[in-house]
């Protein structure tokens, strides 16, 4: 009897690396996952995770077409390969062509091209992997799952930027808001432990990681989103400015003689929580020198708790009604003292911390505030799943609840 075809590869492309998961649609996490990094240069190097095992091959001067070809190898070494139905690949802009994911046809490689000029960093890193990846498993069927799709929904009052419409109608300039198919994976995973009617339920989800971005999620549509054009506008991030009064950029750039590349070095890679700090982005890193009275780490942590929670009232007047805040992201997931610095920002919405419940829980998803609505909760994200489950719906007809997924064992 030949084995079923139905485990389905997650696909992560970036200019130089290569992350992979691969599902079986029976188990609740995936049976392998590994990275291929530095790409492209001498130290190029694949790793895989395993059962437990962790196994390193050394690919020097591999590009994307070469890493493929040896998790190829691995995979067939391990009779892995024919089980492989579907790959589902990410895919950072899909400018307003895509709401939704889909299966890759020539057409729509086309149009993630054309999306391309508004993610001219990620774009063509995704589509170089999906290229190579169809060249490598060409029996699979391929599905795009895009950052943008989920907030597609947004309405024109809260994506239009107030510029000359000729910049939408020309250049698409809009927000489109990214880290989509975390909101939209989170705000699932929410309404499912807080028992919402999905047809009628208010939340804003705040993803807090090196990137940040919020979204006001109003009966499972993106209503609003923090992040715009690109992942630079918002909260405060490891590098990047968030918002920022346009005129300071000019004011800089003037005195300083600055061209657009140093401009765009400055807002996306000098500033954010290490420009603040002085210090780091990371903010593991800036808790433990805050803690040891590092004046610039402690300003750093203020500035970035008051943003999210001025965005997070901002963001809560598109919703009907507000039934959580919820976190997620690295840092929404792990920081205690990050969460209790917003939430107590926020007793005006009704919200109010469990101080000690909030500090003792590590990384699982709960709640973590006294009151029940809103509530304040913390749902672990897990994009890899949720591209998994759009991939095996589209191309196997699998419900949305297999593999492990958002009602079951994710739980
Ligand atoms: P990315 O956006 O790159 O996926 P992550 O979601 O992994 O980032 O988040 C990285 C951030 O999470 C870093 O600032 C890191 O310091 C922070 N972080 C991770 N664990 C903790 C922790 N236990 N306490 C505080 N911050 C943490």
């Amino acid at each position: 009897m030949t084995e079923k075809s139905d485990f389905v590869l997650v696909v992560n492309c970036g200019s130089s690396s290569l992350k992979f998961a691969l599902w079986d649609p029976d188990q609740p996490d995936p049976c392998l996952s590994g990275l291929a990094e530095n790409l492209g240069s001498k130290d190029a190097g694949l790793r895989f995770d395993c059962g437990g095992a962790r196994t390193r091959a050394d690919i020097a001067g591999a590009d994307h077409a070469k890493a493929f070809a040896g998790l190829v190898a691995f995979l067939e070494g391990r009779g892995l390969l024919a089980r492989i139905g579907a790959v589902g690949h990410r895919v950072v802009h899909g400018g307003e062509r895509f709401t939704a994911s889909v299966e890759v046809t020539a057409d729509v490689l086309d149009d993630i091209e054309s999306c391309g000029a508004l993610a001219p960093l990620h774009n063509p890193a995704n589509l170089m992997g999906i290229r190579a990846a169809r060249e490598a498993l060409p029996k699979a069927r391929h599905v795009v799952v895009f950052d943008t799709a989920f907030h597609q929904t947004i309405p024109p009052a809260a994506y239009l930027y107030a510029l000359p419409q000729r910049y939408r109608r020309d250049l698409g300039v809009r927000r489109y808001g990214f880290h989509g198919t975390s909101h939209r994976f989170v705000s699932m995973r929410a309404v499912d432990i807080l028992d919402l009617d999905p047809a009628d339920h208010g939340l804003v989800v705040v993803h807090l990681g090196n990137g940040a971005s919020a979204t006001a999620v109003r009966d499972g549509r993106s209503v609003d989103t923090s992040m715009g054009l690109t992942p630079t506008e918002g909260l405060i991030m490891g590098t990047r400015c968030g918002d920022v009064d346009v005129g300071a950029i000019l004011h800089i750039a003037r005195a300083e003689g600055l061209g657009l590349d140093a401009i765009d070095a400055l807002v996306n890679r000098e500033s954010g929580l290490l420009g603040l700090s002085e210090l780091s982005n990371d903010c593991r890193t800036l808790e433990k020198a805050s803690a040891a009275g590092h004046a610039g780490a402690r300003e750093a942590l203020e500035v970035f708790a008051h943003r999210v929670a001025r965005t997070v009232g901002a963001l809560a007047i598109s919703l009907p009604r507000l039934d959580a805040v919820v976190f997620t992201g690295g840092i929404g997931e792990n920081s205690a003292s990050v969460r209790a610095a917003v939430i107590s920002k926020l007793g005006l919405l009704g919200l109010e911390l469990d101080e000690a419940v909030n500090r003792n829980l590590n990384g699982a998803a709960g709640l973590v505030s006294r009151s029940i609505v809103p509530a304040a909760l913390v749902v672990p994200t897990d994009e890899e799943r949720m591209i998994a489950i759009d991939t095996a719906s589209i191309v196997m007809g699998r419900a949305s609840t297999a593999y492990g997924c958002i009602e079951g064992s994710a739980r």
